[in-house]
């Protein structure tokens, strides 16, 4: 097992690469390096251009302009099957009428291998998707996750250089899909191969992703590994887009002292003016009075492990969103001092 490393060179390099459809633009000058064996997500709301990007690496969209190039080599000019990269569909296209074995099987046999080499792969791939004891059956007597497995490990068993994945999960429910979202991630790991998946789920990446690209409007807006653009969002977009962030309208002052109704924040290396301050739950601490500026608890949403208090304060139209653990005993109408830590927030400037 081998996990992408920082330095590794780029298996994939997208280069300013565009797609027009007459006036619209799909995908608009998106360039990026996907490492060896890594797992990379193209994530972004529905519309920005992540299966129009996707497509064009498989070869089934040519580009406007741009190039994409495979270990240095310029592969733009290649048709789908002559490109050493394999894309799984949303839809799996399984034969219906063919065993799980000889699903397998057949795109090893189009390439003419030798029936031993066949049989060796197709068995190394069953046992490492957990498909064994169903090779003997045909698609429709499977379950919705066992059919996906049966796609990933068709995809998997012609040992392509990349595997491109369109929304892999989107068919299965929310329980089964987190289930499969550890499963693909080992898969990866254990067959060594470059993943390059589209998903619109924001949660789905940050579990399964070494790295990912935040697209918008055709168009880039940040790539770094989830911790990166959880912690540290490029932009008010990305913030928002990604887990729950709080927004707190403000200004600046020429101390460098991020001021709202009833807030001062003392912040380190910002410049004076209009400002919005963005801060995670889980860095704002509760406390029962005091704390550096206070509000009113209006909801409580319950999460298991953990609570979100809906806090009314004078700083924000919006009441915030605060993290507390389960056993904190708020309730609707109490009234708490707030905390922010100024280490934790982002605070963005136009
Ligand atoms: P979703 O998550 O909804 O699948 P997406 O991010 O994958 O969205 P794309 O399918 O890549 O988005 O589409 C990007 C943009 O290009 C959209 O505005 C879409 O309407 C447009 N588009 C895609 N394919 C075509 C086409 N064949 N002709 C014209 N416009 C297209």
């Amino acid at each position: 097992m081998t996990a992408a490393t920082p330095s590794a060179a780029p298996i994939l390099k997208i280069e300013a690469i565009v797609k027009n459809y007459g006036p619209i633009t799909a995908v608009d000058h998106v360039s990026l390096d996907i490492r060896e064996k890594e797992f990379f997500a193209l994530l972004g709301p529905s519309g920005c251009g992540k299966t129009t990007l996707l497509r064009m690496l498989a070869g089934f969209e040519t580009p406007t302009a741009g190039r994409v190039l495979l270990e240095g080599k310029d592969i733009s000019p290649l048709a789908p099957e002559k490109r050493p990269l394999n894309l799984m569909f949303q839809s799996y296209a399984l034969f219906p009428h063919m065993s799980v074995r000889k699903n397998l099987a057949y795109g090893l046999e189009m390439e003419k291998l030798a029936r031993g080499e066949i049989n060796r792969r197709v068995d190394d791939i069953l046992s490492m998707t957990d498909l064994v004891r169903f090779a003997d059956r045909k698609p429709e007597q499977l379950s919705g996750g066992q059919k996906q497995r049966v796609a990933l490990a068709r995809a998997l068993v012609k040992r392509p250089k990349v595997l491109l994945l369109d929304e892999p999960l989107g068919a299965l429910d929310k329980k089964l899909r987190e289930k499969m979202q550890l499963e693909l991630k080992r898969m990866q790991h254990e067959a060594g191969i470059t993943f390059v998946i589209v998903t619109h789920d924001q949660e789905e990446a940050l579990v399964m992703a070494d790295r990912m690209a935040i697209l918008k409007d055709g168009k880039l807006l940040q790539c770094g590994t989830p911790e990166e653009i959880y912690e540290q969002p490029a932009d008010a977009f990305v913030a928002n887009f990604i887990g729950v962030m709080n927004f707190i309208d403000g200004g600046v002052s020429e101390a460098g002292v991020f001021e709202a109704p009833g807030l001062a924040l003392a912040l380190a290396g910002v410049r004076s003016g209009k400002a919005s301050l963005a801060v995670r739950p889980e860095h704002i601490v509760v406390s029962a009075a005091g704390g550096a500026f206070g509000g009113v608890v209006e909801e409580i949403a319950y999460h298991g492990l953990d609570r979100v208090l809906h806090v009314r304060t004078p700083a924000c139209v919006q009441p915030l969103q605060v993290r507390v653990p389960a056993d904190a005993g708020h309730r609707s109408g109490d009234t708490v001092g707030l905390t922010i830590d100024p280490a934790k927030v982002r605070l963005f400037q136009s």
